[in-house]
């Protein structure tokens, strides 16, 4: 039974939130680094990490320093002004990144929505496409936030149903295939937006080599490569990008989650001056995007990743926890249908005919383990970048155990079929 306390704040939100989400039922009252605790005072281990946004651990002392310093400062000045924070930051930001602007929002779906705009105008001033016709191409099964006209190139029912009218210019191929890819073009084709790695869709890696075609097919064509690494990006795949995996450079680059260092939203739209100069002044903007506080926090989070070789922790982590649930999966290979990542970024693809994710992923809460279904069948593990070998050989016992509990239940509704009258 739930405790008292636990109950009280699921019982608030339920009755006085909107019910767009279901959460796991964890009252999370305070958290560091890797570990986080309940209200009851229960320990877990988070290998969910807030969807990447806490890739630097919980709280990390360096980004609270910063955030403190800059807090004895000057918080937010809106755009209208300079500040000492913001210019030091996107020179880091471009200099790690390799492209000549960034531009600062706040949440994924706003860097998505400026790569949106910024593609269209390049497309209409620059390749010379008629106004109002340009067509981005966007992968099915993609995910890449939640503003109306995002989720109006969703192919996901449920994160469209009801929602439109939707916006147009927007065109699907399937993720991996590169025939597809020129079946969808036309002579409108401005854009080609494309995560590395579908990470919603269940962690889905691309066939190797397909982003190496299609990175010389926009070139030949005159289409920008834009990559959402919203999720993929600084450090998740065991390269500080994921598009490293196959040695190219798209034309530009979205950023968000760990930007932020796991204290605030930060994101970012990057691209070289071609491609960033079709905005103007007026063009485009946000309030708090680029802000003081969150440019120092951004600015630490970036010097962090570095200086604790985050990207190179999260390569030899990864392949170790990717081994360590293989390992579970060969004990249970009817339940475990498949287990793929890349880095500390792994999906656990389970039978639906055996158990739901969201069954396990409770269970998993239930022994100490945060984590998070994605559709029915994927659970995901994705720890901070800081964890140890210790703390992963932990949450895969837990997950063992889970697994194990699970068989045995099979097992045992499965006899009375297994003697014949
Ligand atoms: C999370 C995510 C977004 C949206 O980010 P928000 O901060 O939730 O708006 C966009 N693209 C990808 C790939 C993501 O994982």
């Amino acid at each position: 039974m739930k405790q008292e306390k636990s109950r009280n704040f699921i019982g608030k939100e339920a009755r006085f939130g909107a019910r767009n989400y279901q959460p796991v039922p964890v009252v999370v009252d305070h958290a560091k680094d890797c570990l986080v605790w309940d209200v009851e005072g229960r320990q877990y281990i988070d290998m969910m990490s807030a969807y990447s946004a806490v890739s630097h651990g919980h709280l990390h002392p360096r980004l609270v320093a910063a955030a403190h310093r800059q807090l004895e400062r000057v918080a937010v000045t809106s755009r209208a002004y300079h500040g000492t924070t913001l210019g030091p930051f996107l020179e880091k930001l471009c200099t790690l990144a390799g492209f000549d602007r960034a531009l600062p929002m706040n949440t994924g779906a706003e860097a998505v929505e400026t790569a949106i705009k910024c593609a269209r105008r390049w497309g209409h001033q620059v390749k010379g496409i008629a106004d109002n016709q340009a067509q981005i191409l966007v992968a099915r099964q993609n995910f890449h936030g939640r503003t109306s006209t995002i989720i109006g190139f969703s192919s996901e029912p449920d994160y469209r149903a009801g929602f439109g009218p939707f916006a147009p210019g927007f065109t699907h191929f399937d993720f991996g295939d590169m025939e597809s890819v020129r079946a969808a073009a036309t002579a409108n084709t401005c854009a080609v937006l494309i995560e590395p790695i579908q990470g919603e869709a269940g962690i889905v890696l691309p066939p190797a080599g397909f982003f190496r075609a299609l990175r010389q097919w926009c070139g030949e064509n005159n289409v920008l490569l834009i990559i959402d690494e919203v999720q993929a990006g600084l450090g998740r795949t065991g390269k500080l990008f994921a598009f490293e995996h196959e040695g190219i450079r798209p034309d530009a680059l979205i950023l968000g989650k760990a930007l932020g260092g796991g204290l605030l939203p930060v994101s970012a739209f990057l691209a070289d001056s071609d491609v960033m100069d079709v905005f103007n002044p007026g063009s485009h903007g946000s309030t708090f995007g680029g802000n003081a506080l969150a440019a120092a926090v951004a600015l630490e989070a970036l010097n962090v990743i570095e200086d604790e070789h985050l990207v190179e922790r999260s390569a030899e982590l990864g392949a170790y926890l990717l081994a360590r649930l293989r390992e579970v999966q060969a004990l249970a290979p009817a339940l475990i249908r498949d287990v793929r990542g890349r880095g500390l970024w792994v999906g656990v693809d389970i039978n639906p005919a055996q158990a739901t994710a969201r069954e396990l992923v409770e269970a998993l809460a239930a022994g100490g383990v945060l984590s998070k279904e994605t559709h029915e069948t994927v659970i995901r593990f994705a720890p901070p970048l800081t964890i140890t070998r210790e703390l992963i050989d932990q949450a895969v016992g837990v997950f063992e155990a889970v697994v194990h509990e699970r068989q045995a239940r099979l097992q045992k509704q499965a006899q009375p079929q297994a003697c014949p009258a």
